[in-house]
């Protein structure tokens, strides 16, 4: 077996798939210190700069002092807490929900979702860019499932027409890899035409679209139709953890069933304090978001000036296409001399020949960083004069 890990990762070195971890690399802040000196950081998820906010370690210090650090045990045995039911019902009132309840992470609500829900009769039907945490959620439930077409409204429409039983269809409301978002209105009316539930995941969108930052649910005013709707607190939130919102019927399902509910030590009271206190921000401070998304706006433009791909983004994502994944690491790496820090996005993670740096715009970035980014996507090879061609 050791051989076979010995070879596998070989060709993974070969192809430049190989995962790095980057001990240098803070994730927040919008500057950090790296091997390669200062960085300025364009791969971060703290959209609306919160997780540095000094309200926000001055509330997780205030939990901490009050109630500890951990939870100590499952919310079902003695993990429970007041300020979770707090929040929880302040949250289903925020998303226009009956219920809402707590996950430890974005990737283990999914998984509960997805266990709770099916039956023998179920079958989930998944847009073929979702995340792995939707993935491998369906997989554990040993439901069957089908994979329509990104965004590809008739494929989703024609595979719903031949599926008999239970159906549920999951989308994200923005996908975190080109930055695009679903067509969320017209999926609905396609879920409700073959009574299938529907249930959108907001990693992404939360804290950035919508009037109060309640991601696009609430822009869109869709909070009637979309029965499951998770909100995670790691990215434009700046803590850690996550919450759904349903009816009490199906959040009462995922107490009931949902294994990474149960069989886990609940989340820590400073971290949930803190996730709370950063939702409060992003409604009383609009800036953040119309900031995050004025300056990909920006940045789209110029990149389509440059004649260069960003695929459909519409978000505060984006990607810029570069093709095979050692041309997108090498752009990385280009990024990095020129001080700037945006990840190479390869295989499998995406489709093989769209490697992309995956540029994440925040509230944090100044006119200089920008200027600084733009100057250097400039300067790579597909963009430059010079350039191989
Ligand atoms: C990040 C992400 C998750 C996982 O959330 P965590 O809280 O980081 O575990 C789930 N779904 C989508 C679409 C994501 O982007």
């Amino acid at each position: 077996m050791k051989n076979r890990l010995e070879q596998e990762r070989m060709e993974r070195r070969n192809a430049h798939c190989e995962r790095l971890l980057r001990p240098d690399c803070g994730a927040v802040g919008r500057i950090f210190e790296s091997h390669q000196g200062l960085l300025v950081n364009f791969g971060s998820n703290d959209y609306l700069g919160l997780a540095t906010h000094p309200e926000l370690r001055e509330t997780a210090y205030e939990a901490a002092k009050r109630w500890g650090m951990g939870s100590g045990g499952s919310r079902l045995l003695g993990g429970d807490h007041q300020l979770f039911h707090q929040f929880e019902e302040w949250f289903a009132q925020e998303k226009r929900r009956e219920r809402a309840l707590l996950f430890n992470s974005g990737f283990s609500a999914n998984q509960a979702i997805a266990v709770a829900l099916a039956s023998s009769h179920t079958t989930f039907l998944i847009d073929r860019l979702a995340h792995a945490s939707i993935i491998d959620g369906v997989r554990l439930s040993g439901a069957p499932f089908h994979r329509f077409r990104h965004n590809d409204l008739t494929h989703l429409e024609e595979l719903l027409s031949r599926t008999e039983g239970e159906k549920i269809v999951w989308t994200e409301s923005l996908f975190s890899m080109d930055g695009d978002r679903a067509p969320l209105v017209e999926i609905s009316r396609i879920a409700k035409r073959y009574s299938a539930l529907l249930v959108v995941d907001e990693a992404h969108a939360d804290g950035l679209f919508g009037e109060r930052g309640g991601g696009v649910i609430e822009e869109l005013s869709l909070q009637g139709e979309v029965d499951l709707a998770l909100s995670t607190f790691g990215k434009a939130y700046g803590s850690f953890g996550a919450a759904v919102a349903g009816s009490e019927l199906l959040i009462d399902a995922l107490i009931q069933k949902g294994r990474s509910f149960i069989y886990t030590t609940a989340l820590p009271p400073p971290a949930v304090a803190a996730a709370w206190r950063a939702m409060q921000i992003a409604q009383e401070e609009p800036w953040r978001r119309k900031r995050a998304l004025e300056l990909a706006e920006r940045f789209r433009s110029a990149m389509a000036t440059a004649g260069g791909s960003t695929l459909q983004s519409a978000s505060q994502i984006v990607p810029v296409v570069i093709g095979d994944s050692g041309s997108a690491l090498d752009a990385a790496r280009a990024l990095q001399n020129a001080g700037v820090w945006a990840p190479a996005v390869r295989e499998p993670t995406v489709p093989a020949g769209t490697a992309r740096l995956r540029i994440n715009f925040t509230a944090s970035h100044t006119d200089e960083d920008y200027q600084q980014l733009l100057n250097a996507v400039l300067k790579l090879p597909p963009f430059s004069a010079g350039g191989e061609r």
